[in-house]
């Protein structure tokens, strides 16, 4: 069973690696600020069954869709969301890994 690991693996080791590379001395601030990322899983309370593990959450759930990602792109150009939606976008990349290993 190697899926879960590179699943964890994806959505926390990469914002950590993403925020040792980028942040600096601000790392765990920033790293913090992206695991908020993981929000968006909240939707999967309203998918039935609410968890099945070989779904593609990627276009299923409403906050892993295509018009989602574009509002988290959009979210990077205000420096105030820029990291949360770096950490958005990692989820989704995350995600969309977990698809395509399936
Ligand atoms: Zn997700």
């Amino acid at each position: 069973m190697i899926q879960p690991l590179i699943h964890y693996g994806l959505h926390f080791g990469l914002p950590l690696l993403v925020a040792l590379l980028f942040f600096g001395k601000q790392w765990l601030k920033a790293y913090g600020i992206m695991l908020l990322g993981l929000i968006i899983d909240l939707d999967h309370l309203l998918a039935n069954p609410m968890f099945q593990p070989n779904r593609c959450s990627i276009n299923f759930h409403p906050l892993h869709s295509y018009y989602a990602i574009a509002i988290y792109l959009g979210l990077l150009i205000p420096k105030k969301t820029r990291i949360f939606a770096i950490g958005l976008i990692i989820h989704i990349i995350a995600d969309a890994t977990d698809c395509a290993l399936m």
